[in-house]
This record gives C-alpha cells, sequence and structure tokens, in this order.
C-alpha cells in the first residue's frame, strides 16, 4: 500500500480500501448503525446487507480521518452464533427425526429399546421439556407414559388442556440405564435436536420439567428451587421451570407450588383451569 504525503486524502482512502481488500477486512468494516438495524429477522424476510462504512462515506464525498484507520467490529443485535448453528432453514419435526436416525451419537443407544423423541401438536403454544425416557416410554417409544406421566397428564387437564394439545419431549431421546441422570456429554449430543425441536414448534410458552430441562435451555448451574416458577427467556420464548412429576409422586406437598407456577402458563395462554366433575 503507497502512503506518500503527496497522495490527495481520495487516494490515500482508495490504498486503505485495496489494503482493507487484500487483507479480507472489507467485511468487518461495516456500519454499526445499519447493522444495528438488523435486529430479528422472521422468516421469510430478507434483510438488506449493511452497506460498508467506508463506501458510505465515498458516496457521501465525507472523507474520514485516515490517521487512524482501525477497522470496526460491527455490534451485532441478532441470533448468536451458537444459537445460529442449532438452526436450520426450512426445518421440520419430521426431518429433525430423520436427522436422528437409529442414533448411535452417543453411550445412551447401547441399552435402549426405544428413541423416545417426542410427542404431541407439532403447533403446540405450550411445550413440556423433561429430563429423559424412562422403563414404560424406552418400551413404548413415548415420552411421559409411566406413572410420571400420568400426572402429567393430570397436570395438563388442570390447567384446560389435553395432552393432544401440547408437545411433550425430553432433552435426551434415550432411556439413561437405571434412570440415571444423563451425563453432561449425553445431554450436549442429544441437546441439539430439541433445540430444534422447540425451533419448529415455536411455542408460547415452554415449561421444563425438573433441573435437567432446565439446565439444558438456561444453560444455569443453580438449583430449581432458586428460579422455579419464575418466567425466563429462552430465544424469545417464555420459559419457566416447575418440578419434575417424578419428584411431585416422591414430594405430594410441592403439588401446590407446581400448581402455582402452572397458573402462571394459564394466565400467559389465557387458559381457564378445568371444572371439577364433582
Ligand atoms: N421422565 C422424564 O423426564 N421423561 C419421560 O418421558 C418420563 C419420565
Amino acid at each position: 500500500m503507497d502512503s506518500s504525503p503527496t497522495q490527495t486524502t481520495r487516494e490515500k482512502l482508495e490504498a486503505w480500501l485495496r489494503y482493507y481488500d487484500d487483507l479480507n477486512l472489507g467485511a468487518f468494516y461495516t456500519d454499526r448503525r445499519a447493522m444495528g438495524k438488523r435486529a430479528t429477522k422472521r422468516a421469510g424476510e430478507s434483510v438488506p446487507a449493511a452497506l460498508p462504512a467506508m463506501q458510505m462515506s465515498i458516496a457521501g464525498a465525507t472523507a474520514p480521518n485516515i490517521a487512524a484507520p482501525v477497522p470496526v467490529l460491527p455490534i451485532v443485535n441478532a441470533t448468536s452464533l451458537f444459537e445460529a448453528l442449532d438452526h436450520v432453514e426450512g426445518d421440520t419435526l419430521e426431518r429433525i427425526r430423520e436427522d436422528l436416525g437409529d442414533c448411535t451419537r452417543c453411550r445412551l443407544h447401547e441399552q435402549r429399546n426405544k428413541i423416545v423423541f417426542g410427542q404431541g401438536n407439532p403447533r403446540a403454544e405450550l411445550v413440556f421439556v423433561g429430563e429423559g425416557p424412562g422403563h414404560d416410554e424406552d418400551v413404548q417409544g413415548l415420552a411421559f407414559v409411566g406413572r410420571a406421566g400420568k400426572l402429567l397428564t393430570q397436570m395438563i387437564e388442570a390447567m384446560g388442556l389435553t395432552r393432544e394439545q401440547v408437545y411433550i419431549c425430553n432433552v435426551v431421546k434415550c432411556r439413561p440405564p437405571e434412570n440415571r441422570k444423563p451425563e453432561e456429554d449425553e445431554v450436549a449430543t442429544c441437546s441439539p435436536y430439541l433445540f430444534r425441536q422447540l425451533d419448529v414448534i415455536a411455542p408460547k410458552a415452554i415449561v421444563c420439567l425438573g433441573l435437567t430441562a432446565a439446565q439444558a435451555l438456561l444453560k444455569t448451574k443453580d438449583s430449581i428451587s432458586r428460579f422455579r416458577g419464575e418466567w425466563f427467556d429462552y430465544r424469545g420464548t417464555k420459559l419457566l421451570a416447575t418440578y419434575h412429576p417424578a419428584y411431585l409422586l416422591r414430594n405430594p406437598n410441592a403439588k401446590g407450588e407446581v400448581w402455582k407456577d402452572l397458573q402462571k402458563v394459564m394466565a400467559l395462554l389465557g387458559l381457564q383451569p378445568k371444572k371439577s366433575s364433582r
């Protein structure tokens, strides 16, 4: 790059631009204001590319101070890289299931009987996320069909809904042996499929049943008793965690707290509690 003192400002500017191009820095040097307007992109919308700031200056004939041409990293108010990695354009639940295939990506496949993908309304306004299949789920290939599942059904019906109206799934899709908690690497391997399911269903609310689901979606290490019943934002969707139905089977006294949590969800969705038949 030539930067002799006899060059005009414009020539110097052009030389710098060529220099940036050679270094492949052009894309970094973008206009912050234009990037800020990107905000969130809805399906089907196209986002105009931001004009490189230097190009804009040339168009407006205002030469910047070229003494310190420091490339500016854009502040992008949009989906993070990690979220974008989980997003599959044109995704469907069928495609996610196909991608999962006869999964052998982690050790949980070794003892599983059936993969438990999740079931319910693919356009549900409410999604329940549990930890992982137990014995009955592993046999039937369906989420929450054992004792904890029966209690979940009662909870859903008390909210004035049916199981068919909501979507029910788990963080891991294969039963952990002896119903142990899934390990961190098993959660890390399987949770991208959950993220895709939630992305496709795009519910109004997500209820995490227990700590494993809350940890997977909120990336927290906190104890569930500290944040259950509070609303969080999960990629633009309201998320609330409550106790797992299996915990309620062991601690029936906690049912009142769970009912309070579910009433918050009902208020959000405009649901009326089911009238008692007695
Ligand atoms: N517990 C879970 O977390 N998920 C199920 O599907 C069943 C029990």
